[in-house]
């Protein structure tokens, strides 16, 4: 996984917060996230489902 902004190699983290919930992504020494993004999208779903309730 590389960043988008400078082009380095990501670190593989797990349990980023991600709204309330820690999921697992990548991380740049420039401060930039990317999250899995099937797993970001189960906590926005989760989230729309909340909103629902
Ligand atoms: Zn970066």
């Amino acid at each position: 996984m590389k960043c988008n902004k400078d082009g380095k190699t990501m670190k593989f983290i797990k349990g980023i917060k991600f709204n309330e919930y820690s999921i697992d992504g990548w991380k740049c020494s420039c401060g930039e996230i990317y999250y899995d993004p099937e797993q970001a999208q189960k906590v926005l779903l989760l989230n729309k489902l909340k909103k629902k309730c």
